[in-house]
């Protein structure tokens, strides 16, 4: 556009370098990941890389090959770790190539998945019949990708308290709730619950943490006891929350027998499967979420163990009428039309927000190219290394389980004769810190019933046994070595 007109745009002015930069990056993201192996699994930014993230604000323009040498020098190196095959901390996925090309694919197709008539908008729904699928549910079911588990739980949550609140909230709002609504969770629960509720207005106390039993799932006479106080006490039971798999330790509640005490209660029965629901599709252990099928909403996040790259959750509703009636609106605006592009259902109608972006095509793209069986496989992959883990820490003198292994999750620690709670803490904080700040690897830490605790969640594609061993190594090694330090210094 050069015969007089001054039109800008945010088009590359030179597309042929363009194209030979980016042909760049791609060649160098495919060798930043072959090589992640070779790298810490994580490190800390060095000051002068820190202060870098306060530059002021650009003004004018920067050659996209300068501002991308920057960022090669001063984010590539400083990542969390958690596409690295030693990365075990607290509940990540490890990415995957595919549905990096998915994102970066879903932005150049750019399209708005609040509605409209798109591919895009035809895929959002194939990925959400995928995962109904997957999980057993009818394929009546409605679902809305989410941000991740925490929006997911949250969108299950706000259908149950309208489904089942007795007044219309929608119109009323809380405040005219002739009773105050209970939903009950174990106490190992995720906070993602209490925060929902503080955001819908139920406040926290709505909240029950009901008792978990030695193997850290739901003691259902406590259940049934803590809903039968409520009632006795003119509250209004609404939604039990059961967790396929807790953040904790793995355990994974009776879902048949909390559906089956829902039912009988006429409860609304909610299933956190945001690290377990996906073990629907593994071979192995698929039976240990039995009656997941049977939840009137499930929270489950391909973030975790799909290993979308961040974000993808899904919240399915069994009942897409009571899912509809929550969320649906339309501003003059945004009418539905019988043709055009506005045709056909809004995916807005099902979701918190009305601009959602793309995120089906990485999990589209994944799925297609590997195969659910692949993923499956991957899940008993990664809960059979759990209990290879178990089995050498059992083995190891010095280490102790804190926790029965139930899937991928193993809470451990180092043990020294006699050493008090708050000593045991302290020197397996140090153990946890020197590994991370070395970049061998990355556990996390817990407190298991008052114990402190290491902690292993082994959800990543690229983990080998070899890994495992290594970390143990590792463990045992600074175990001994501050083991003979504090009986040198008394
Ligand atoms: C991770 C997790 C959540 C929260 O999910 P996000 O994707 O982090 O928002 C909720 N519940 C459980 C059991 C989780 O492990």
């Amino acid at each position: 556009m050069t015969n007089g007109d001054s039109t800008e745009s945010l088009d590359p002015q030179d597309w042929a370098a363009t194209r030979a930069l980016a042909h760049r990056m791609v060649d160098d993201a495919i060798t930043h990941l072959r090589t992640v192996r070779d790298r810490p699994v994580w490190q800390s930014m060095p000051e002068d890389v820190r202060a870098s993230y306060h530059a002021p604000l650009p003004m004018g323009p920067m050659p996209l090959e300068r501002v991308y040498a920057e960022m090669q020098r001063n984010l590539q190196p400083y990542a969390m770790g958690n596409i690295h095959p030693r990365f075990w901390g607290w509940y990540m996925g490890a990415g995957n190539f595919t549905g990096a090309l998915g994102d970066f694919l879903a932005a150049i197709d750019g399209s708005n998945l609040g509605g409209g008539d798109t591919a895009a908008a035809a895929t959002d729904r194939q990925v959400v019949a995928w995962l109904t699928e997957m999980m057993g549910f009818p394929a009546t079911a409605s679902g809305t990708l989410t941000s991740g588990g925490s929006m997911a739980n949250m969108v299950g949550l706000t259908v149950a308290r309208n489904a089942l609140a007795g007044v219309d909230v929608r119109t009323e709002g809380i405040t005219a709730l002739p009773r105050g609504l209970r939903f009950y969770t174990s106490d190992q629960a995720h906070t993602a619950h209490q925060k929902a509720l503080e955001i819908l207005g139920l406040g926290s106390r709505s909240l029950r943490l009901v008792a978990s039993d030695e193997a850290f799932r739901m003691d259902l006479n406590a259940l049934a006891a803590a809903i039968a106080e409520d009632r006795a006490a003119g509250r209004q039971p609404v939604a039990v929350i059961a967790a396929a798999g807790t953040t904790n330790t793995g355990a994974i509640d009776d879902l048949k027998a909390i559906g089956a005490l829902c039912r009988r209660e006429g409860l609304w029965f909610h299933i956190d499967g945001c690290i377990g629901a996906l073990i629907k599709i593994a071979p192995g252990h698929r039976h240990l979420v039995d009656g997941l099928e049977q939840a009137d909403s499930v929270a489950l996040d391909p973030h975790k163990w799909m290993h979308t790259p961040f974000e993808a959750g899904c919240a399915l509703v069994r009942n897409a009428e009571l899912h509809r009636n929550t969320l649906a609106l339309h501003g003059e605006y945004l009418e539905e039309k019988p043709r055009g592009l506005a045709a056909g259902e809004f995916l807005s109608d099902y979701s918190f927000e009305l601009s959602r972006g793309f995120k089906a095509l990485k999990i589209w793209m994944s799925l297609k190219e590997q195969g659910v069986e692949k993923f499956g496989r991957l899940i008993d992959q990664n809960i059979e290394q759990g209990r290879y883990l178990t089995a050498q820490i059992a083995k190891h003198p010095r280490l102790k389980l804190m926790a029965p292994t139930s899937i991928n999750i193993v809470c451990f620690r180092y043990e020294v004769a006699g050493a008090d709670e708050a000593t045991t803490k302290a020197l397996n904080t140090e153990i946890m810190l020197r590994i991370q700040e070395a970049g061998t690897a990355m556990p996390s830490d817990t407190t298991v019933r008052g114990h402190h605790a290491l902690r292993v969640a082994i959800n990543n594609h690229r983990t080998t046994l070899a890994d495992l061993d290594l970390f143990l190594t590792e463990v045992v090694r600074h175990g001994t070595e501050l083991e003979q330090s504090m009986r040198s210094t008394g």
